[in-house]
């Protein structure tokens, strides 16, 4: 897996400038402050523009690819050239980053037997190296993905390979503290030192995969890794220390939002992270994640019902889906905007490669999807701004619903539509993270 990505490399074409769709200086009155997130890359470095559309790409599993181009199918993980085009668009839109979030899963969906750990080390060393190419003085904080690990989603407890090759790649990056906690349970948290801030941001990346269902090391086990007793001796130090927290990881709290009364952590390990992420809400300004593919939000309430944080899942890099599936995403990354002065969220400016245009055009003319404060007509992203949005939702024909379900996918397809349950779904796992409020809405049919 180590040489079709040099020679794409230099394949890299001149292609099309950015265009104009970036933030805009002023756009606040007060300094604003951005970073980067990326999540779900899973390079297949088999892709292949072969007659027989079987053999596109080991990712389809022998299935038909669906329509490949240079820049991929809906069927298969990102080509190496996918990848290229998204950071050669951060790059040249040249927005000013204080750093970039990348929530994991480097490797394709592809049987266990076709991989082995050299080579998920292999492809997590060539994304690494190919963010640092792009951004090579851009503080990034990694989150390990389920598919960081051969086999894939047996993430240990204890040190392993791969703990200590990710320790080994991301060191430019991290504290020797937080490559200690990395080496030994592929989780760690770190400080973002700001200049212009009153507070200091702790980077919180969490291994959320030891809690993930198929994880059969951690079958049984009440605190896999201490890792809750970690995350809550750290959210208290920050407490006495007034610090700010975002949280990172690659596997999401709460539940699924594209299916019923699944959570995507196993069910208790939700409930302890939900408490914990109550208990410390007031110094927790977001929560970022992955590994849906899909674009979602969701928003934390308190006991009382009280809208105290912001999550947020932001969409994959690569369009897969599995055969059983009739929707995929686009291409997908994001800008966050934040609040200096005490990290809250501002905005989102979600970036998407329409893939069929990009293959028709052979150029990826990667192009804003939306901005989050324009396209639902918000002041900023906080919890109470999140939370007067999703109930706004759940109008019978809200047109804000329409758009985020567009959204979802990434501007997959612009008629597809979300049935009754479908909203119903979408709409509990929006406000409902525990398990008792979540089947209380599911049973009301209704918010
Ligand atoms: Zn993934």
């Amino acid at each position: 897996m180590g040489l079709p990505w040099l020679i794409s490399l230099l394949l890299l074409g001149p292609w099309q400038s950015p265009g104009s769709a970036v933030p805009l200086q002023g756009q606040y009155s007060s300094p604003v402050g951005q970073f980067w997130h990326v999540t779900d890359l899973h390079l297949d470095s088999t892709y292949q523009l072969a007659d027989d559309h079987t053999k596109v790409c080991a990712s389809s599993k022998g299935e038909n690819a669906s329509s490949p181009g240079i820049f991929g199918d809906y069927m298969c993980d990102s080509p190496y050239q996918l990848i290229l085009s998204a950071f050669k668009y951060m790059k040249d839109i040249r927005q000013p980053a204080s750093f970039m979030i990348w929530t994991g899963d480097s490797p394709p969906h592809v049987p266990v037997q076709e991989l082995s750990t050299k080579t998920v080390i292999e492809v997590i060393a060539n994304m690494t190296a190919t963010i640092r190419e792009h951004f090579p003085d851009l503080q990034v904080f990694p989150a390990l993905g389920n598919h960081d690990y051969w086999p894939q989603d047996q993430l240990p407890v204890a040190d392993s390979d791969i703990y200590s090759a990710v320790a080994d790649l991301w060191r430019p990056w991290l504290t020797d503290e937080a490559i200690t906690t990395l080496r030994k349970g592929g989780y760690y948290s770190q400080i973002y030192k700001s200049t212009s801030s009153a507070n200091p941001l702790r980077i919180i990346s969490l291994n959320t995969v030891l809690y993930y269902g198929p994880n059969k090391v951690t079958l049984n086990m009440t605190d896999p890794g201490n890792q809750l007793e970690w995350l809550e001796d750290t959210l208290e130090c920050s407490r006495q220390k007034m610090e700010m927290v975002y949280i990172i990881a690659h596997v999401p709290v709460g539940y699924l939002p594209f299916t019923e009364n699944i959570t995507a952590v196993r069910t208790h390990f939700n409930e302890r992270l939900v408490k914990l992420f109550r208990k410390y809400s007031n110094i927790i300004a977001g929560q970022f994640y992955g590994h849906t593919h899909r674009d979602s939000i969701m928003v934390l309430l308190d006991e009382q019902g009280n809208p105290v944080n912001s999550l947020f899942v932001a969409p994959a890099v690569t369009p897969i889906r599995s055969v059983k599936e009739t929707d995929s995403n686009n291409p997908g990354f994001r800008l966050y905007q934040y609040k200096p002065d005490d990290y809250s969220l501002l905005d989102i400016w979600q970036y998407y490669l329409n893939l069929t245009e990009a293959n028709i055009k052979k150029e990826p003319h990667w192009k804003l999807e939306y901005l989050m404060t324009k396209a639902y007509d918000i002041d900023d992203l906080r919890p109470g701004h999140l939370y007067d949005l999703s109930k706004k939702f759940t109008d019978s024909h809200s047109q804000q619903f329409a758009m985020y379900y567009k959204h979802f996918l990434v501007s997959f397809d612009d008629h597809v539509g979300c049935n009754k349950q479908c909203k119903i779904n979408q709409l509990c796992a929006i406000q409902c993270l525990d398990e008792t409020s979540y089947v209380g809405c599911i049973n009301r049919g209704v918010l």
